[in-house]
């Protein structure tokens, strides 16, 4: 039951207004139990109701006005020619099944998404800890309550317990839906931008058209799908890292090589995933000595892992030279003895580190290179403190942006950088 708790309707105002209408011959109307059943009935969650509101409109908008909204952009454009593309030229009932079954499709991805930050929010919350994430439920870190099913539900149990826990009422911190709804919307976004778009983003991959939803389903492109999960993945452990540096324990070192292992190793599975061949300053243009090595049956097996080891390396040092020059760092253990800015350093590294050896040398970076001075300026606009215990979370959350737009520009961030190396040394005359 949701709590009543705090309820400000008085109810002896209506109490009072219900003896007045109510037969005062009727002992059931009592002042007491009325007032009783008044207080029992359940407060509208605002939230949930705000959510089922969201969904419904956002369906609408999708199923309904946007395919509305792109006949009548094309006849605009083109009065002339009235042809539709294939999407927009069937029936409409076709069309609102067809919609229906993308917006399920997408929502699916969201889910999982957020489910994902969820399962993280423990690992964050247990691993520092020296606990275990494989055994034993989550419960509430106030009462011990074992949380049910529907209530560990990812955004969804929150919103309905309204942030509160269900036995003891203490407030559960919005961080937690917080991650979650920010993995579940980069789980949708890489879904739309990437793998529907078949890896149109993507530097260097063979690009065959839009992929489209009935695609994906019914001819799964496998390598597409790889390379959505590890790039995904790789943005979930950043937003996990980053959020995790706030007064905790620093993650010890196994599980997070653990991480950058399992995340990189889909390059050694398909060669398709190591977008940026480690070689080649940006996309194209390998010296010619290094372009024959990549080639040779030795380079097919020993590039993945060259450049997971570089990318690596070259993350984690130029995360250690930037982290370095920060300015405002300090270091010093806290009442309880714990260092969060020692922690939230170590995690700013590791999030480098992980980045460069899934993406590769040349996009971390591109990414910290853009990062420090964007942050830096925006800390001289936006005059922001810095609580203790946050130390570097704005510079983390800056990366993770920017590498967000990164990915989602990347063929286009790596045809201009070979344009610029290209004229830079003289390729181009
Ligand atoms: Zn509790």
């Amino acid at each position: 039951m949701i709590e009543s708790f705090g309820e400000s309707v008085p109810t002896n105002a209506f109490a009072d207004s219900e003896m007045a209408e109510g037969n005062p011959a009727d002992t059931k109307n009592t002042p007491l139990r009325v007032s009783a059943r008044r207080s029992r009935r359940r407060r509208t969650n605002l939230w949930l109701l705000g959510l089922i509101v969201g969904l419904l409109g956002a369906y609408a908008c999708y199923v309904f006005l946007l395919p509305a909204l792109k006949v009548q952009l094309l006849y605009l454009l083109n009065p002339s020619k009235q042809i539709l593309p294939y999407d927009l030229a069937q029936d409409w009932t076709n069309q609102i099944l067809m919609r229906s079954f993308e917006f399920l499709f997408f929502g699916w991805f969201f889910y999982f998404g957020a489910s994902v930050g969820s399962f993280l929010n423990l690992v964050a919350g247990r691993v520092p800890e020296g606990r275990t994430i494989v055994f034993g439920g989550s419960k509430c870190p106030f009462c011990d309550t074992r949380l049910s099913f529907l209530d560990n539900t990812p955004i969804l149990g929150w919103l309905i317990l309204q942030g509160k826990c269900r036995t003891c009422h203490l407030p559960i911190a919005a961080r937690y839906v917080l991650i979650e709804a920010a993995v579940g919307t980069v789980f949708l976004w890489l879904a739309i931008w990437q793998l529907d778009r078949g890896g149109a983003n993507l530097p260097a991959w063979k690009w065959l058209g839009r992929n489209g939803v009935a695609n994906i389903v019914l001819d799964p492109p496998w390598p597409l799908i790889g390379a959505y999960l590890m790039h995904a993945s790789m943005f979930a452990v950043t937003i996990m890292l980053a959020t995790a540096c706030m007064g905790k324990k620093p993650f010890p070192m196994f599980p997070l090589v653990l991480i950058a292992v399992g995340l990189s190793s889909g390059k050694l599975i398909h060669p398709y995933l190591d977008c940026v061949p480690w070689y080649s300053p940006f996309l194209q243009s390998p010296t010619r000595l290094f372009a024959a090595a990549g080639a040779s049956a030795i380079g097919q097996i020993a590039n993945p892992l060259i450049s997971i080891l570089l990318g690596g390396f070259v993350g984690s040092l130029v995360g250690w030279l930037v982290n370095g020059r920060e300015p405002g760092g300090h270091e010093s253990n806290d009442d309880s003895g714990r260092n969060p800015a020692r922690v939230a350093r170590k995690n700013w590294i590791w999030i480098c580190l992980v980045t460069g050896s899934v993406l590769g040398w040349q996009s971390v970076v591109f990414i910290i290179g853009l990062c420090l001075p964007v942050y830096l300026g925006l800390r001289k606009i936006v005059p922001v403190g810095r609580p203790e215990g946050s130390h570097g979370f704005g510079l983390h959350a800056c990366f993770i942006i920017i590498a967000l737009v990164h990915h989602s520009m990347w063929r286009q961030i790596a045809q201009w950088m070979t344009w610029v190396y290209a004229t830079l040394t003289g390729l181009n005359s």
